[in-house]
């Protein structure tokens, strides 16, 4: 099999080590050393290049994409390719499949792509199963003769974990390819390559931004001929990410190791006190990360919580610096498995004493 090669990125190395991801978070695409050459790409905003280079026109490349695949390519291990959001991403995961594939997706996962893979199976594209992420036979039974395993872990917004390196060695010597949105882990807690995933997704508006200012999405692979793919589907259906937005992701990644494991350290302490709080029926906590979700009595009780702080943010999206929750089933496209109560937390860089407050008068 050629499938599980070796980690095939442009990132930087040094002689006898691997660098550890707080330093490629730091080091990696960045522009060549010479005088007065500066230490971060400009923004390039150009639609097109002069004739006879490389990229030729403005949906075909632009130096600030190369910066920030290289970088996102040394923390997970693959070769990227970026997209105008997640969701452009997961289109083009979905395009390089045969007519017909059979595709596994979890029960719960992030409404959007729920909402487009049905969408492709109802016009006979594809075939979807849907499966209970942590039940690890039952996926390894959807996946018997599947083309794609579509696996998120930690779920949006139910928190379920799938057991991966289970998964991934399960299929390792089999034609069936296995997806994981690491959107929520972030390759600072959870790298999919090393246990055997073939294709990586990101919405990297969420955590790898880190400052809810920007939309941008990445698909990655360990195979230089499906970066070729991706790359190609990103010129035919045109969905590029912006200068800007290209500009601000790479920036916010310089610091994704220090947010994601300061954010992960306050949601543990969040998670241990709301475990005792008024009101509060269930947690639902991987033990890692800073993304949990409390479940509330209903809805009523839930929108009380989501209205009644001054810190924590009442909006949709995760991974910012600022604390943000939301009640799930406020859009009416969240799947019905989602508890009415169910309130997802995207703990931030706030203090942890005044996160807490926040919460508890909330609480009353
Ligand atoms: C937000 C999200 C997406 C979609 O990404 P966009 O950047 O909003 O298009 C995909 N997967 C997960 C797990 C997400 O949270």
């Amino acid at each position: 099999m050629t499938r599980k090669t070796g980690a095939m990125t442009n990132a930087p190395s040094q002689p006898g080590g691997i660098l550890h991801p707080d330093t490629l978070a730091v080091a990696s695409g960045r522009p060549d050393r010479q005088p007065d050459a500066p230490l971060n790409h400009p923004i390039t905003a150009a639609s097109t290049y002069v004739a006879d280079g490389a990229l030729g026109y403005g949906r075909y490349g632009n130096p600030g994409w190369s910066a920030l695949e290289e970088t996102i390519g040394a923390l997970e291990g693959g070769l990227a390719t970026t997209f105008s959001s997640g969701m452009a991403a997961a289109h083009a995961a979905l395009e390089s499949l045969p007519r017909g594939a059979r595709v596994v997706l979890p029960a719960n996962c992030y409404l959007g792509v729920a909402a487009l893979v049905a969408n492709r199976a109802e016009r006979g594209d594809l075939e979807m199963v849907t499966v209970a992420v942590d039940d690890t036979a039952a996926v390894l039974a959807a996946a018997d003769g599947a083309d794609l395993v579509w696996l998120e872990s930690p779920t949006n917004p139910m928190m379920e974990v799938a057991d991966l390196p289970a998964i991934g060695s399960a299929l390792a010597d089999t034609p069936t390819k296995l997806l994981v949105d690491n959107t929520f882990a972030t390759p600072i807690l959870q790298r999919p390559f090393e246990v055997g995933a073939d294709l990586v997704l990101h919405s990297a508006t969420k955590f790898l931004s880190g400052h809810s200012d920007a939309l941008l999405g990445a698909l990655l692979t360990r195979d230089p001929d499906d970066r070729a793919v991706h790359d190609q589907v990103r010129r035919s259906q045109g969905a590029v990410p912006g200068a800007l937005e290209t500009y601000l992701v790479l920036r916010g990644l310089r610091t994704l190791p220090l947010r994601v494991r300061h954010a992960a350290e306050s949601a543990r302490i969040l998670a241990e006190r709301l475990a005792d709080a008024p009101g509060i029926v269930r947690i639902r906590h991987p033990g890692t990360g800073s993304l949990l979700a409390v479940e509330l009595a209903d809805a009523a009780s839930a929108d009380r919580l989501v209205h009644g702080t001054r810190l924590w943010v009442n909006t949709t999206s995760l991974g910012g610096v600022e604390s943000t929750f939301e009640r799930r089933r406020r859009w009416a496209a969240e799947l019905p498995n989602v508890p009415e109560g169910l309130v997802r937390m995207s703990v931030g860089l706030e203090h942890v004493e005044d996160l807490w407050q926040d919460l508890r008068t909330a609480l009353g």
